[in-house]
């Protein structure tokens, strides 16, 4: 039997994936992307004579999915790989992070404090096995680990800036997978030419195989009735067999009908969204890749230097920084006029770092995002929302059912497989029954 028609709604990587995977296994493909862009939270913007990225992104050496993907396109090659280093401003001072002897000199932290958080951290991953930590509190795990003051001197500000407040109460099953991911790993690697590059190429592949990509093509109501039926702004209609979504839910719901809505999981997330700023320097910050901002006066929770793992080149000769903070959508710095977070987070890294003068700062540029990924709750495991929509011939790939992996390219190449897998293993959607979950 043949396979129908699925049309990928998102032209972000899981959409990407979803779809160069679909092409491969022979399953015509549509893919929806509402913006003029590919590649979402993974996409660029035209600066000078360059593409760079709007959110700072690096490719782990665990990135198993990627890596694979990579290979398939003929890019893994195009990863160069450096060994980078980490640092920390605390109370608007800066610290290298990273040796036993960093550790040691790391005055922030009381003597004791220090030898137990290098202890700690040695063992952690150790610690965590074999414990029901999608069911514990992050901080309750962490502060029976590290004691009090390290918690609130570091770990709290350090981890919390992903999550904000709430990040205590996150499972603290989501921290182990991270540091998994990037614990001790100091070696990150950045494709030649950028995201760029291997978005362009996941096009390529998707058409060369057959597939259509849709750019400007947002969805304003989705249905299913026998199959999917799919409203763009516009009002032209696309119909498909079967259909996957990559949106994030919060979006998905606001775009069923009521049939629809009412077959949608029930778990209802709060999402983090980021704003982010981009600084084009004359002169590089220092020689730390990554550099969480603590009770340093400044709004943004952490700094992303590119130099160290790209150099220059790729930004016509300038030093490029992330500055980025976490937040709510509806909050009021997210809500922000860009030109005003520019004008006062330039003020606050000067203010950081004295050795930088106003005329170093050549251009900033400000990105936000309202969907980053969403803050679990405990135990989320059991809770996490079924690919299939029940009954229906609709499947979901978003960042609510990779955890308990770490939000990434990764885990979004790695679900994307998933998924297709299901959809070529049933080749026909038998009417009325939808996909057996
Ligand atoms: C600041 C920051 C730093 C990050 N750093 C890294 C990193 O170093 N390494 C890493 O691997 N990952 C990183 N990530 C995470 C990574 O970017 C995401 O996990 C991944 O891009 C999610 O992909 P996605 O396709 O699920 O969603 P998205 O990228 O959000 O894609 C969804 C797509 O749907 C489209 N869409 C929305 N509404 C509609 C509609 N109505 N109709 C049609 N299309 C629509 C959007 O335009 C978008 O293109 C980072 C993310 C951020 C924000």
């Amino acid at each position: 039997m043949g396979h129908g028609h699925v049309v990928v709604v998102g032209g972000g990587i899981c959409g990407l994936a979803t779809a160069h995977r679909l092409v491969r296994e022979g399953i015509p493909v549509t893919l929806l992307e509402g913006s003029d862009q590919l590649g979402g939270l993974g996409t660029f913007f035209p600066w000078r004579d360059r593409w760079i990225e709007r959110f700072y992104h690096c490719v782990m050496p665990t990135d198993d999915h990627l890596l694979g993907l990579l290979d398939e396109l003929g890019l893994r090659d195009s990863i160069g790989w450096r060994r980078t280093r980490m640092g920390m401003v605390v109370d608007g001072r800066s610290f290298p992070f990273n040796t036993a002897l960093d550790l040691l000199r790391f005055t922030p932290l009381g003597v004791l404090d220090r030898l137990r958080f290098g202890v700690v951290s040695l063992l952690l991953r150790r610690l965590g096995r074999g414990k029901d930590l999608d069911g514990t509190r992050t901080e309750d795990w962490l502060r029976g680990l590290y004691g009090d003051r390290v918690w609130e001197l570091l770990l709290a500000p350090l981890f919390g800036a992903k999550f904000g407040a709430r990040f205590g109460d996150v499972p603290a099953l989501y921290l182990w997978q991270r540091l998994g991911r990037e614990g001790a790993v100091s070696v990150r690697g950045y494709p030649e030419g950028g995201y760029r590059a291997v978005i362009d190429a996941l096009r390529a592949s998707i058409e060369d195989g057959g597939g259509v990509v849709r750019l400007d093509a947002p969805v304003r109501r989705i249905g299913v009735d026998g199959g999917v039926r799919i409203e763009l702004d516009g009002g032209e209609v696309v119909s498909a067999e079967r259909a996957v979504s990559t949106l994030p839910l919060p979006l998905l719901r606001q775009l069923a009908d009521d049939d629809l809505a009412a077959r949608l999981p029930e778990v209802r997330l709060p999402y983090q969204g980021v704003v982010n700023a981009l600084f084009f320097l004359r002169r590089p910050l220092s020689g730390h890749y990554w550099t969480p901002v603590v009770r340093s006066g400044a709004e943004f929770d952490g700094l992303i230097q590119m130099t160290p793992l790209v150099g220059v080149r790729p930004y016509s000769g300038w030093h490029l920084v992330y500055a980025m903070r976490y937040t709510d959508r509806e909050s009021p710095l997210f809500r922000e006029d860009d030109a005003a977070i520019a004008a006062r987070w330039t003020a606050q890294l000067l203010e950081l770092h004295p050795s930088l003068r106003a005329e170093d700062v050549d251009d900033v540029r400000v990105f936000k995002a309202p969907f980053v990924e969403p803050v679990y709750p405990l135990g989320y495991l059991a809770r996490r929302p079924p690919v299939v929509v029940d009954g229906t011939p609709l499947l979901l790939a978003t960042t609510a059912h990779v955890y308990p992996e770490v939000t990434s390219w990764n885990s979004s190449v790695g679900l994307a497989r998933r998924v297709v897998g299901m959809l070529a293993e049933a080749p026909q959607r038998v009417p009325g029954q939808g996909i057996p979950s």
